[in-house]
């Protein structure tokens, strides 16, 4: 799940540029002690929260909030969710039979509710109309021919199908972030170029096909990134990644600490 909305620009040269610099990627042993000091600080997450019941709902519920939550916070998302539920528009047929109008003031919480009323409306036709109706059938198979089939319908970008591949059918993917370009800039661990598909398949080589640690993972640097690293005034003096991180330590005026 993205609650992240855009990556604004943030205050250091590389943020600015949008770059990372050419370097070799983190170890896994770094990796490991970023993700033991986030699973600390935070707890174990376990991504994704639903209100539906049934398992089918429950996975069409996460595919509407990955789509919802685009640029915007997830509180955003859950209002809409909250709407949907109420009205009793929680299912592709009732999705596609909503008006756009109609579906679009449901939405309205979660923010350019016009294009994601029209967003909606594509995921559910082509589920109604691809795969007679079953967000089953859409998200079987593999991550790779799952991942491929959202990235057909209109409106699904990497992130949102990476969300709904990682939650939703439980595949081992890496949902890459504006938090995560923002951590692993500040930390100095870019894994190479501020692309998606960079940071994804990187991650992706490193953590290994566990959907668990995925989904921790992912859900980890988001909250980190809400509660700790936010892009203004970052909370370093209380970050158990001080002791790694360049930018943290700049901030503080403290010795660059040690990378690996
Ligand atoms: S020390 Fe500061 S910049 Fe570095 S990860 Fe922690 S909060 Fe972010």
């Amino acid at each position: 799940m993205s609650t992240s909305g855009r990556l604004q620009p943030g205050r250091t040269g590389r943020e600015r540029r949008g770059v990372s610099p050419a370097r070799r990627p983190p170890s896994g042993r770094v990796l490991e002690a970023v993700y033991r000091a986030l699973l600390e600080t935070h707890g174990p997450q376990q991504w994704w929260p639903t209100a539906a019941e049934d398992p089918e709902t429950k996975r069409l519920e996460i595919c509407l909030g990955a789509i919802l939550t685009q640029n915007t916070s997830w509180r955003g998302a859950a209002a809409a969710l909250a709407r949907l539920h109420a009205a009793e528009v929680l299912s592709c047929a009732a999705i596609a039979e909503c008006s756009t109008d109609a579906l679009a003031d449901l939405v309205r919480p979660s923010g350019h509710f016009r294009v994601k009323a029209r967003k909606l409306q594509e995921f559910a036709r082509t589920v109604i109309e691809a795969y007679g109706g079953s967000v089953d059938a859409l998200l079987a198979g593999e991550a790779s021919e799952i991942r491929e089939r959202l990235l057909a319908i209109w409106g699904i970008g990497p992130e949102t199908a990476d969300a709904i591949t990682l939650y939703a059918a439980r595949r081992p993917t890496f949902v890459v972030d504006a938090y995560a370009y923002r951590l692993f800039e500040r930390l100095d661990l870019a894994p190479g170029e501020r692309r998606y598909d960079v940071y994804r398949r990187f991650f992706l080589d490193a953590i290994g096909p566990d959907v668990w640690r995925l989904n921790e993972w992912h859900a980890l640097i988001v909250r980190h990134g809400q509660r700790v690293c936010r892009r203004l005034s970052p909370l370093c003096g209380e970050c158990a990644l001080l002791e790694r991180c360049v930018f943290g330590r700049a901030e503080l005026g403290l010795p660059r600490g040690a990378r690996a």
